[in-house]
């Protein structure tokens, strides 16, 4: 497995393996790798013919106050995740390449980036836009493959890739979870042993919500046992949202009975923030009972 930390010498990576016939599945990270991370390689690993890992935590989609200096880093511990997966290339820039001093050009996605963490991270999405933006520029043509874990961040790179024609595929992966239910998170690693069982309310009230939901409940009565369900485990919830899965704009008040919603959620433990999200009527329940 080869490490690349040239935008360059990536770039014409790239372009060789394209001139040779082969297709590139390209997993955008920012590491501390685990199963959920390594699932996306396995399946860049099948559907393409060189598999590219970045590993990049991107400065630009962190607020001020949030957790970019602690974020964890281990470039050895996660080449040696990945080589047993199967990946052919680690591209591994450093920030000041990535953004030179002089670089002033963002990418605004409106409307699927006003609600739930876009309300609550004020520029994460412009971050996210222009990083990824970057990173297709720099693989070129590939599939690149995103956790549905981070359900609005799929949606803005698929918005974006179409609206900007970016000639790359995006494949959605389902969000890989501890045995006990908890989605898997690098931020996980934050969590005391006091916290780590607090943490699977999330997982519990979203297995509720698909019952309830399945019993055509309410989506008003549905946010609200989440609500209950989260009060007494989680120090401040950001957003329990309920919307269209697609748009991610809520139902109208008049609209008929879904046959499929987004219920997505992110709430704080200590400094800890987790995420979490599940497609009512689609996916399935997070616990299996
Ligand atoms: P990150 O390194 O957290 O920025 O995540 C890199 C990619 O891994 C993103 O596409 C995430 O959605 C995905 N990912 C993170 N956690 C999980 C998980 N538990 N299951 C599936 N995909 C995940």
């Amino acid at each position: 497995m080869k490490i690349i930390h040239d935008i360059t010498e990536m770039q014409q990576f790239c372009a060789d393996v394209r001139q040779r016939g082969k297709k590139i599945g390209f997993v955008p990270t920012m590491g501390a790798l685990h199963e959920g991370h390594l699932k996306l390689v396995d399946e860049a690993r099948r559907c393409c013919d060189l598999v590219v890992v970045s590993i990049f935590v991107n400065p630009t989609q962190f607020g001020p106050q949030e957790d970019f200096e602690k974020y964890p880093r281990n470039l050895d511990a996660d080449a040696e995740k990945l080589a047993p997966r199967g990946a052919d290339v680690i591209f591994n820039p450093s920030a000041s390449d990535m953004y030179p001093k002089n670089c002033v050009t963002t990418i605004h996605v409106v409307s699927i980036t006003e609600g739930l963490c876009g309300a609550h991270r004020p520029g994460h999405f412009d971050g996210v836009a222009q990083v990824v933006t970057k990173l297709f520029n720099i693989i070129g043509p590939c599939t690149a493959v995103f956790g549905r874990k981070d359900y609005q961040q799929l949606q803005v790179i698929k918005r974006l890739t179409t609206d900007l024609n970016l000639p790359v595929k995006i494949v959605g992966m389902p969000t890989v979870r501890e045995p006990d239910g908890l989605a898997m998170s690098s931020r996980n690693a934050y969590l005391s042993p006091d916290e780590r069982p607090r943490a699977l309310a999330i997982a519990r009230a979203l297995t509720d919500a698909h019952a309830l939901f399945s019993n055509s409940a309410e989506l008003a009565t549905i946010e609200n046992h989440i609500q209950k369900a989260l009060i007494h485990s989680f120090d401040t919830i950001d957003y329990i949202t309920l919307a269209d899965a697609d748009s991610l704009a809520p139902f109208p008040a008049d609209s008929d009975y879904p046959s499929r919603a987004l219920i997505a959620v992110a709430a704080r433990i200590g400094g800890t923030r987790l995420i979490d999200n599940t497609v009512l009527g689609e996916d399935a329940p997070p616990i299996q009972r």
